[in-house]
């Protein structure tokens, strides 16, 4: 049986804060409140929750969610062996056993069906029924459940019911504004301020592009990725196309005018 030890988050997630997220966070722990983060792609969300795992020193349990996930998979299920049929927590449950802060993420790629689960642990109940096992899981009063959604992907299939979303405490997420996404860059990477100064100014070219062809701008995570590989000796100029332009779009149109704007920022 797992511990709480072995999910506890040992060293400090770097997090630049963008507002007072962090205290807000504190408090929302503290009443223990469901979370819901909410923002595109790769913009330090699931960072946020590491960090906030390991400043509060409570485990963390994460789960990245998609459309062939079952509830089983969240709360567990009897498994066949040697010794005959045991049962084993998912890792919902396991979260709410050892009290354990359960990050969610994607959670709209599951499909409703599956979510229903949450239900019970996001109310006074504070509970986890086990149908199949025949046992109501209380949860440890240090369980939180958190959850990330992107609401750009929010089609009429792939929405959070409002009977899902007002469980939960919500905070926006966007991109940093340039002097905080440029100070991450050259944290996470070690690169020089300019040039990550320059990666973050190709970043907001092509998020000028949303809407216009593209369905989500480039995220803080992809300038990392182009800041490492030019840590790494490559051209500035061939990290960012391999890293921040072609992951993005398949568009020649797209690709060309961002291209474009390489060359002139390199
Ligand atoms: P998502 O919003 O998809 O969960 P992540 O939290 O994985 O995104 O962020 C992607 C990457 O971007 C991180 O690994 C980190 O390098 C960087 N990042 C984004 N925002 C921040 C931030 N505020 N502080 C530190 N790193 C950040």
């Amino acid at each position: 049986m797992p511990t709480a030890d072995d999910f506890r988050v040992r060293q400090e997630p770097f997090y630049q804060p963008q507002d007072k997220e962090i205290e807000l966070y504190e408090a929302a722990y503290a009443a223990r409140l469901p979370v819901m983060l909410k923002g595109p792609t790769g913009c330090g969300k699931s960072r946020f929750v590491e960090h906030m795992a390991w400043k509060l020193g409570k485990p963390l349990i994460t789960v990245a969610c998609n459309e062939d996930m079952t509830a089983a998979d969240l709360v567990g299920r009897f498994l066949l062996d040697a010794g005959g049929t045991r049962w084993q927590d998912g890792p919902l449950t396991l979260a709410a056993r050892l009290g354990a802060i359960c990050y969610l993420d994607e959670i709209v790629e599951a499909r409703q069906d599956t979510l229903v689960v949450i239900h019970p642990l996001t109310d006074h109940r504070r509970t986890l029924p086990l149908d199949k096992k025949g046992e109501l899981v209380a949860a440890h009063p240090d369980f939180q459940l958190v959850i990330s959604y992107n609401p750009g992907y929010q089609s009429l299939m792939k929405d959070l019911k409002q009977s899902t979303k007002q469980r939960f405490a919500a905070f926006q997420f966007d991109y940093p504004d340039s002097t905080l996404e440029t100070a991450i860059v050259c944290s996470e990477s070690g690169i020089a301020a300019d040039l990550a100064g320059r990666l973050v100014e190709l970043a907001q070219v092509g998020r000028r592009l949303k809407g216009h062809g593209l369905d989500e701008g480039i995220s803080t995570r992809l300038i990392v990725y182009a800041a490492r590989l030019i840590g790494q000796g490559t051209a500035p100029a061939d990290a960012c196309r391999m890293a921040m332009v072609r992951p993005i779009t398949d568009d020649p149109d797209i690709i060309d005018s961002l291209d474009h704007a390489i060359g002139a920022i390199f």
